[in-house]
């Protein structure tokens, strides 16, 4: 397994949790809309060797979990597939407790959990292997009201978010943020809708750097270079499209450095000009 990694942005440590990979058999792969030119997927495959597998547009998916220690607050970002298998990759099981181990981070020490969105593959390790207990049991967990209406309010509500999510609020540690909050110094919630209808990215800033864990606005680094390309697992593939144009065009435009969960493991890097196009460059 990939292990853990750190990154300081300012006075905020980000400590990079990898939870396991998968390659993807028959995942989604953006088209080009009519008329648009050929997507290069070998240039990508070059690009990012290890985003990818077999032919060039499979994907191999990662599932970064992030931990920031900032002013004397401890977050998670996100919270993987989990026990699993998780059938969708390929029976994948997480690893985020072995990496939070090799890390020296505690379940315990956690006030924090924060949710880009209510997916099983950012939610998979919300409660213990028994599903008892909040797994990361001093943390409030906090989610958008829209994803908690949006699954919740479903005639079926998906098993995932009946295990994985509703449990929380019966455990009373659920809490549902509205729109942009800044929930610690400097940690701010930033609506980006299409994903899902309530997802959100998460931006660090400290002593003047910046830093956005972007969540599934961005899926693969190729979505840097080419954000109008439709997605097609987003809720509202146009709402997607917008979202991730102008969170690229803001990343660069900040010259905020970029993290993303199903990046190639640990997933951050920042945004480089070549030839006058975009490109993901890790660091
Ligand atoms: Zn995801």
């Amino acid at each position: 397994m990939t292990g853990p990694a750190i990154l300081e942005i300012g006075d905020v440590r980000l400590t990079a949790l990898p939870d396991g990979a998968a390659d993807i058999p028959t995942w989604p792969a953006p088209e080009p809309t009519a008329g648009a030119a050929p997507i290069d997927w070998a240039g990508y495959h070059r690009a990012f060797p290890e985003g990818f597998h077999g032919e060039a547009h499979l994907w191999r998916i990662h599932n970064n979990c992030y931990c920031l220690d900032t002013g004397g607050l401890r977050i998670l970002v996100d919270c993987g597939v989990g026990v699993g298998p998780y059938p969708r990759y390929g029976n994948l099981r997480g690893e985020l407790p072995v990496a939070m181990g090799l890390a020296g981070i505690d379940a315990g020490s956690f006030d924090i959990v924060f949710l880009t969105h209510a997916h099983p593959d950012h939610a998979g390790w919300t409660f213990d292997e028994e599903l008892q207990r909040p797994r990361f049991g001093n943390a409030r967990y906090l989610l958008h009201r829209r994803d908690w209406e949006h699954f919740g309010g479903r005639e079926t509500v998906p098993p995932y978010f009946r295990r994985f999510i509703q449990p929380l609020q019966e455990a009373g540690v659920l809490e549902l943020i509205d729109g942009e909050t800044e929930f610690a110094p400097g940690i701010t919630a930033m609506e980006t809708p299409g994903h899902t209808p309530g997802h959100m990215s998460l931006l660090v800033q400290s002593r003047g750097q910046g830093l956005v864990i972007a969540g599934d606005v961005l899926n693969s680094p190729m979505f840097v270079t080419e954000p109008e390309l439709p997605f097609g697992s987003d809720a509202d593939i146009a709402r997607g499209v917008a979202t991730r144009v102008a969170l690229v065009d803001r990343i660069e435009a900040e010259g905020w450095r970029v993290a993303a969960e199903h990046f190639p493991a640990p997933g951050w890097g920042k945004v480089v000009r070549v030839e006058g196009r975009r490109w993901f460059r890790a660091l």
